[in-house]
């Protein structure tokens, strides 16, 4: 069995084929598919279509690319919606949240600053919780280390990991898991395809941010939670494992990172 531990399964891309999507996922043995909020009207979407298939769960959060738009009320509601959805066995994580610093418009002083305290409103509410933590990180590795350990959630993953050798360990040691997906399956992706082969196995979860991060059979085209098992054999290809015993590991990865998480 596999687990995609980041999917936009509500993403528009989807149209109305979202709860198909997740079926045919299914019928690849993909267990478990995570769906990360990303705004607060998605809250009721994300949660609603995780309770329509049989085969998913739902994060709650405020994600660094929808930080302009949103007002600090937002995190009230947010907050809110936390308490009630402790309750709902599909409600898994805080996320996704973090820091875009590769965006143009996101990186100017006050949107920087803004970002930074939505990220650190988030990781309170998480710890108040005991929730893990779904990360965007982007050219933000030092920035999000720094604020993760004045604020420590309970782990987490660290999605579409693309940082150094040296970053790797901090998360780890923070307690995160290291999300790989569709990057590591372009030859060119020669530091990512590296730290996937070489970085311990506990440490890895797959994922694969459909809509995006296409792995390289798919791209450009809309990526898919089906995906999940070629992905996760070029994984193995890459460690020298069987596709049997990446599924084992990674599954299991994904359980301990996001421990609400219940599977059949
Ligand atoms: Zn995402």
């Amino acid at each position: 069995m596999w687990i995609d531990t980041h999917c936009h399964l509500d993403a528009h891309e989807f149209g109305d084929e979202s709860a198909a999507q997740a079926a045919l996922a299914k019928a690849q043995g993909v267990g478990m598919i995570v769906i990360p909020a990303v705004e607060t009207a998605n809250f009721p979407i994300v949660a609603g279509l995780a309770a329509s298939v049989d085969n998913a769960c739902y994060a709650l959060g405020i994600h660094p690319i929808y930080v302009p738009n949103a007002k600090e009320d937002d995190l009230r509601v947010l907050r809110e919606q936390v308490a009630v959805a402790m309750a709902d066995p599909r409600f898994v994580a805080l996320g996704e949240i973090g820091l875009d610093f590769f965006i143009p418009m996101l990186t100017e002083p006050a949107m920087r600053e803004k970002q930074v305290f939505f990220f650190r409103e988030q990781l309170k509410i998480a710890r108040e919780f005991e929730l893990p933590v779904l990360m965007h990180v982007r050219r933000s590795q030092d920035v999000i280390l720094k604020h993760v350990r004045q604020i420590p959630p309970a782990g987490g993953i660290a999605h579409a990991f693309n940082g150094s050798d040296q970053q790797a360990k901090m998360y780890i040691d923070l307690g995160f898991k290291l999300g790989f997906g569709g990057a590591m399956t372009f030859t060119r992706a020669l530091q990512i395809r590296r730290m996937a082969a070489e970085l311990p196995l506990d440490t890895i979860v797959l994922e694969t941010d459909a809509p995006d991060i296409s792995p390289s059979w798919v791209h450009p085209g809309r990526n898919s939670p089906d995906q999940i098992p070629r992905i996760g054999a070029v994984l193995a290809e890459l460690r020298g494992m069987t596709v049997e015993q990446v599924a084992t590991a990674t599954t299991a990865n994904a359980r301990a990172a996001l421990p609400r998480m219940l599977l059949k």
